[in-house]
């Protein structure tokens, strides 16, 4: 039974203040889950503060990017030890706002990865095709390329733990999400890919959500998919009670 993921990605948003703020919300009433795994991505310079303010409660920090060497002049860069240092325990790799706005490639995605994964932290990695390529009939194509080339050289043992973010481009930040059909035949395909490269078992385990427009509207008819074990959310994790609803529906989805 793999244990459903409810991620933020709160993108450039949030001063300090604003993230504490949340937290204090967030928190309100809040009990230790153990039902979902819950980690927000903030921006670097809200993760110490938040890591103070969670002590030692079970949720997890992210960082929305990282730099793949351990230090030296790399202006602007942040490294796996850095994360570590600020209480990260994941870091969001190859998003495709990085992808797009920042020459993010599979081949430095694959260097992330590693990076990240040597550094001990949990990579979510990002994979997801464009519209023009789903119109195109290519989007299984796409997937598989990005799964092969971000985790290339890696093998079942070093890739525990990892998990897979699918987000289809067209739907991230566009209110349009990606149907529960639709984000369930790329996910089974990313769970066969898995299986078929690193073993079934790494497969069974792997935790793949999706991504794109998922609001606390459509959570759970998403992640009442088999394949879809959490979701990656961004606009929707601004507000503490909108990201709590979605962290309860996809308990609710995964009840048995
Ligand atoms: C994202 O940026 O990872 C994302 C899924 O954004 P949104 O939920 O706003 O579509």
């Amino acid at each position: 039974m793999r244990v459903p993921v409810a991620a933020a990605n709160w993108k450039m948003n949030k001063t300090v203040g604003e993230a504490l703020h949340f937290l204090e919300l967030f928190l309100d009433g809040w009990e230790e889950r153990s039902e979902a795994e819950v980690i927000i991505a903030a921006p670097f310079t809200a993760l110490l503060p938040m890591r103070h303010t969670l002590g030692k409660r079970n949720i997890g920090l992210a960082g929305q990017n990282i730099f793949w060497e351990k230090e030296g002049a790399f202006t602007g860069e942040v490294s796996p030890d850095m994360l570590k240092d600020v209480g990260c325990t994941h870091v969001i790799v190859g998003h495709s706002e990085r992808r797009r706005y920042f020459g993010e490639t599979d081949e430095t995605v694959n260097k992330k990865v590693a990076a990240a994964l040597q550094g001990g932290l949990l990579p979510i990695m990002c994979i997801g095709e464009t519209l023009e390529q789903r119109d195109a009939g290519k989007t299984l194509e796409i997937v598989e390329s990005q799964m092969e080339k971000g985790l290339k050289g890696l093998n079942g043992e070093e890739i525990k733990g990892i998990i897979i973010a699918y987000e289809p481009v067209w739907a991230i930040g566009t209110g349009r999400n990606a149907t529960p059909e639709q984000a369930q035949e790329v996910h089974a395909h990313i769970r066969e890919l898995l299986a078929k490269t690193w073993g079934k078992e790494l497969s069974a385990q792997t935790r793949v959500l999706y991504g794109g427009s998922v609001s606390p509207d459509n959570t759970l008819e998403l992640m009442r998919e088999v394949d879809i074990d959490g979701a990656l959310v961004g606009g929707a994790s601004l507000t503490p009670d909108s990201f709590k609803e979605i962290v309860f529906s996809a308990i609710k989805a995964k009840e048995v």
